[in-house]
């Protein structure tokens, strides 16, 4: 037989499916894969469930039921300021993976170069090399996780064509700064190239922090496709409902990106969808007041056991330095052993890079769980933290 596609053929399955698995093998409580373990909005719920017996079943427009575009219109300028055209501008997807891909497919050709931050989403790196783009990446490192700028403004040049990157984001809980963003906006400018902006968390952010879409800076309207995602905005991830918001030159390509892909979304779930997103305000600082407090929850009871706990400013997750545990080996090792033996999942952050030398003592823990739940993986880490305190005591002994 021939050899299959080398790419995919080379790319292990996902972190997250894997460390999924290999928690129900354990009996584990998973704080690994980043879904709430409670539903989302009754009324969205109950507006999908309509939407199925009113005999709208067929094809949906592709670029998405009109209900919804307009909702995600209007979403924009009520939150931002952004005026969409909701005819022209907006283009929904099943899910902001899909949505990722069709934009990296509107603008790369192949050999053109695309600006990738690490650490970074596992779909990012796959799908700009099948693509035959060259990715370009620059790191960002904890405890910390700032933009290295001079390292980001030298992974720009000629064959640039596009920037892609996530704010708030996956996992560091980093939230970029309006200095930052204005020192990528002024890159892509100077480089004439695209943004393509990842704003599943846009809002899941903490302690005052506000995201900032790139698209509102000057002269980046025209230049950033923007992604949400009402996996993240409604606690739904199984739906897999995303959308794209960008400028009218650009929305054709993502278009036909997407018709290429997967051609529509379910319509029942566009509809329930745009009923979310045209939810009061209360309903969206509601989200992330609920999530600060299981994040404050989960990392105080990390702290209180040892952990190094970095700050997270937005999305679902904490990431920790495990090496006060006195754990020698990596962070793989590390989630298997926490899996296996404390029974609780978390996610290795090298996952999350491609390149050679990432930092390795980093775990990943989701809170978007409940109260009962984060307290019964506080317990259980307990005695397991401690038993591994006491074999390093009796070994300096
Ligand atoms: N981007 C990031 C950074 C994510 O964490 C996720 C999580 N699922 C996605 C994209 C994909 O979102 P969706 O489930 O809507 O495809
Ligand atoms: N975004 C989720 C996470 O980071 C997982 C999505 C997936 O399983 N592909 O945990």
């Amino acid at each position: 037989m021939q050899p299959q596609n080398s790419l995919l053929s080379a790319t292990g399955t996902t972190i997250f499916t894997v460390m999924s698995a290999l928690a129900l093998e354990h009996g584990a409580i998973n704080l690994g894969q980043g879904f709430p373990d409670y539903d989302g909005p009754e009324d969205v719920i109950e507006a999908a469930a309509a939407a199925l017996k009113d005999g709208r079943n067929q094809y949906p427009p592709l670029t998405g039921v009109p209900e919804l575009r307009q909702a995600v219109a209007a979403h924009n300028r009520r939150f931002y300021g952004i005026e969409a055209d909701p005819n022209a501008e907006v283009v929904v997807t099943s899910g902001a993976t899909e949505a990722i891909t069709a934009c990296l497919m509107a603008v790369l050709n192949p050999g053109d170069e695309c600006v990738l931050i690490e650490p970074l989403y596992d779909t990012y790196l796959p799908v700009v090399k099948l693509l035959g783009a060259i990715p370009k990446l620059v790191r960002l490192n904890p405890p910390d996780w700032a933009l290295p700028r001079a390292e980001l403004a030298a992974a720009f040049g000629p064959k640039t064509k596009a920037i892609l990157f996530n704010t708030p984001m996956n996992p560091t809980g980093k939230v970029f700064t309006a200095a930052e963003l204005a020192f990528i906006a002024e890159l892509v400018q100077r480089h004439d190239c695209y943004a393509i902006c990842d704003e599943v968390y846009e809002h899941l952010t903490f302690d005052g922090w506000k995201h900032i879409p790139l698209m509102t800076l000057p002269g980046m309207r025209e230049r950033c496709m923007r992604i949400g995602s009402a996996g993240k905005t409604f606690s739904l991830t199984g739906w897999k409902v995303g959308y794209i918001t960008c400028d009218r030159s650009l929305a054709p390509n993502v278009a036909k990106a997407h018709q290429n892909l997967t051609f529509t979304t379910p319509p029942n779930l566009q509809r329930g969808v745009a009923v979310g997103l045209l939810k009061d305000d209360g309903y969206f600082a509601g989200l992330s007041a609920h999530l600060q407090a299981k994040r404050d929850r989960l990392a105080k009871g990390l702290a209180e056991l040892g952990f190094g706990v970095l700050p997270t400013q937005g999305s679902y997750f904490i990431t920790t330095d495990f090496r006060p545990l006195g754990f020698n080996g990596d962070d793989v090792a590390f989630c298997r052993a926490l899996t296996e033996e404390a029974k609780v999942t978390a996610i290795p952050v090298t996952a999350f890079y491609a390149s050679a030398g990432a930092p390795s003592h980093y775990a990943r823990f989701a809170f978007c769980k409940g109260e009962a739940v984060i307290d019964a993986a506080l317990a259980r880490l307990r005695p397991w933290v401690e038993s591994r305190g006491r074999q390093l005591t009796a070994a300096a002994g």
